[in-house]
């Protein structure tokens, strides 16, 4: 097979230039099922951060405050272990996907996809025209239909992607804050203003210019495609042995008994390549651009079914069922992956349950050592922090010692209330006897109570002299 295609890329010239790619509206039933996904996930994305669980929004990711939600469960900095073994099960998952079914998330749940394929350029074939049209615009000069169309185009793309920028700094500083924001005015919260104005600016400049550019050289997990999938990756392949058969593709001759003359199924129409978001001929084998979109599958069906041939020339299929009809099957290296994510599974499920609602952390005060006091009472002092990761307050809070008889003193206040989703600093004594501590540095337990309930027990180290041991 002649191999240049891979020198260069679709979406780039001769000249080195920006090649426009026309991609031929889809039509067919996988694009019918990837309509319906894509609605699905569009009322996801757009409802999730003004979306609230238990008073906690459904998906937060405030990295600036620290403040993370996910499906409604709050997570602190404290909490950072579970956000890491919920990345790696992220990316063993996505490994493991891939590798069994090629770069099917691209096609049917990437928001890139979704919002480029999906809201963006069918505004432009409703505008514009399909592909025949669209390039007719382009190549025609500026006179009033063009300017029209054009700037038409532009203000709504512009509309939208300003919608996209307010619900993804949403998802950043939470959707109730962002509403309060915009009613209190821009004026009065110009940071937001700004971020809004950079955001809206990116989005303008991905959905509208560098479009399918963004999968074909800026996504990594495009570029790891190369590494993970293998001849038993099940992904969007064109069935060389059937399209081409001994005497290769020829245009279809009417009344030719294809097969008997050694001619492939192939009547090579290009409608596959026309459809294609990315520009490129899935008949040259796998590719790097292919983001298994499934347009190119049905253009096939729909010339196959005219043409009175089987469906499926291009289809969802492995290298090894077309080259030796080996049917998908679960490579070892496959059983290593989905073990590896069962086993992380399980211990992310076990740390969500272990999961205290309430963090405390007492810490002796650095440099401190031990004040010696009245009746051979040793005295160390703390400061704590009790971070509460409800949604309530909790109120009365208390610390008593458990592991020794002695007395924690509070500095202020004796009782006091975490509020939601805050946390609560302080200062505190813990006095015990000299007789009762048997080393100078000791392990002592301390229960935190709300009014009489235990809400966390937590151990810290106690300094005594070294005469009493
Ligand atoms: S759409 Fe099908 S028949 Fe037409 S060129 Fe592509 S593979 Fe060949
Ligand atoms: S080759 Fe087919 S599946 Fe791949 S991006 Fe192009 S149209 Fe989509």
């Amino acid at each position: 097979m002649n191999e240049k295609f891979r020198d260069s890329i679709g979406t780039i010239n001769e000249e080195g230039k920006r090649a426009w790619v026309f991609p031929k509206k889809p039509s067919g039933i996988f694009y019918k099922y990837r309509k319906w996904v894509s609605y699905f996930l569009l009322v996801f994305l757009f409802v999730s951060p003004f979306l609230r669980i238990n008073g906690n929004q459904f998906l937060l990711f405030n990295v600036l405050e620290r403040k993370f939600s996910i499906f409604g469960f709050p997570f602190w900095p404290q909490d950072f272990h579970i956000f890491v073994i919920m990345m790696i099960i992220g990316v063993v998952f996505t490994v493991l996907f891939t590798v069994a079914f090629g770069r099917i998330f691209c096609g049917w749940m990437c928001p890139q996809t979704i919002f480029l394929e999906m809201v963006f350029r069918r505004i432009e074939y409703w505008i514009e025209g399909d592909r025949g049209k669209q390039m007719k615009l382009a190549n025609q000069a500026w006179n009033a239909e063009k300017i029209r169309k054009r700037v038409l185009k532009w203000i709504i793309f512009f509309l939208i992607s300003f919608l996209i920028a307010n619900v993804f700094l949403a998802y950043l500083i939470g959707g109730d804050r962002l509403i309060q924001e915009i009613l209190d005015g821009p004026h009065n919260h110009l940071s937001t203003l700004i971020s809004l104005s950079i955001f809206t600016g990116i989005f303008y400049f991905v959905f509208a210019w560098f479009r399918e550019q963004v999968c074909i050289i800026a996504c990594p997990y495009g570029r790891l495609q190369g590494v993970l999938l293998d001849n038993k990756s099940i992904i969007v392949a064109y069935d060389h042995k059937r399209g081409e058969r001994e005497e290769g593709r020829t245009i279809l001759k009417k009344g030719e008994d294809r097969e008997a003359l050694g001619k492939g199924d192939c009547v090579d129409c290009s409608l596959c390549v026309k459809v294609c978001p990315t520009g490129i001929d899935i008949r040259n084998g796998t590719q790097l651009e292919c983001i298994n979109c499934t347009a190119c599958i049905d253009a096939c069906d729909s010339i196959m079914e005219s043409v009175d041939l089987p469906k499926g020339l291009i289809s969802y299929n492995s290298e090894d069922n077309i080259e030796r009809k080996i049917k998908f099957s679960f490579s070892p290296r496959l059983k290593g992956y989905a073990a590896v994510l069962f086993i992380l599974t399980g211990v992310l499920v076990g740390m969500l349950f272990l999961r205290n609602s309430v963090e405390t952390n007492i810490l002796r005060l650095p440099g401190q050592l031990f004040e010696h006091k009245e009746n051979n009472i040793i005295s160390n002092v703390y400061t704590f922090k009790l971070v509460n990761k409800t949604s309530e307050d909790i109120e009365k809070v208390r610390f008593e010692l458990t592991s020794h008889e002695g007395t924690i003193k509070l500095v202020s206040h004796d009782e006091f209330t975490v509020p939601a989703q805050g946390l609560s600093e302080g200062t505190l004594f813990i006095e015990i006897k000299a007789s009762l501590l048997k080393e100078d540095k000791e392990r002592i337990s301390i229960d935190v109570f709300s009014g009489d309930v235990i809400i966390e027990t937590t151990s810290t180290s106690f300094l005594g002299p070294r005469s009493y041991r």
